[in-house]
C-alpha cells in the first residue's frame, strides 16, 4: 500500500516525526491548516486488525501524537481513525489523523 511506499522512502512525504515504530507525515489532502497522519510502521490494515500484542505499538502512536503536538505547541486538536471503507477509510495501512488549527463540528460527517 501506499503508506509502505512512505515507509520505505519509495514515495515523497514531508515527514514531520520518525521513530523504530512510528512514522508522522502530512496528508496529502489537508483537511484542516493542519492535518497529519501517524502511522505504525508494522504492517496493520486497520484498527479491528490488532491484536494484544500490538498493544505496544497502539498506545505509542497516541503518545507520538503527544510528543508532536507537544513540539509544534499544538493544545487543540482532533484526533481521528477512521476503520473500514464505511467509516471513511481509504488507505489500509492504521493511521491516526491529527487534525488542528480551526473549529471542528460535532458530530462529525
Ligand atoms: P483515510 O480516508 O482515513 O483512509 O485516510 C487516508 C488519508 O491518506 C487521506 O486523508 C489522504 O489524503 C491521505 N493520503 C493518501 N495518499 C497520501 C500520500 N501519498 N501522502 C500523504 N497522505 C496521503
Amino acid at each position: 500500500n501506499i503508506f509502505q511506499k512512505i515507509i520505505n522512502k519509495e514515495i515523497p512525504a514531508n515527514i514531520i516525526y520518525e521513530d523504530k515504530l512510528a512514522l508522522v507525515f502530512d496528508d496529502i489532502s489537508p483537511q484542516a491548516p493542519v492535518h497529519m497522519l501517524v502511522i505504525p510502521k508494522k504492517n496493520i490494515s486497520k484498527l479491528s486488525d490488532c491484536e494484544k500484542k500490538d498493544s505496544e505499538i497502539l498506545s505509542h502512536l497516541l503518545l507520538v501524537v503527544k510528543i508532536i503536538t507537544d513540539k509544534l505547541g499544538i493544545s487543540d486538536y482532533r484526533v481521528v481513525i477512521n476503520n473500514g471503507s464505511e467509516a471513511g477509510q481509504t488507505v489500509f495501512h492504521l493511521h491516526l489523523h491529527i487534525l488542528a488549527g480551526r473549529n471542528f463540528g460535532w458530530p462529525p460527517g
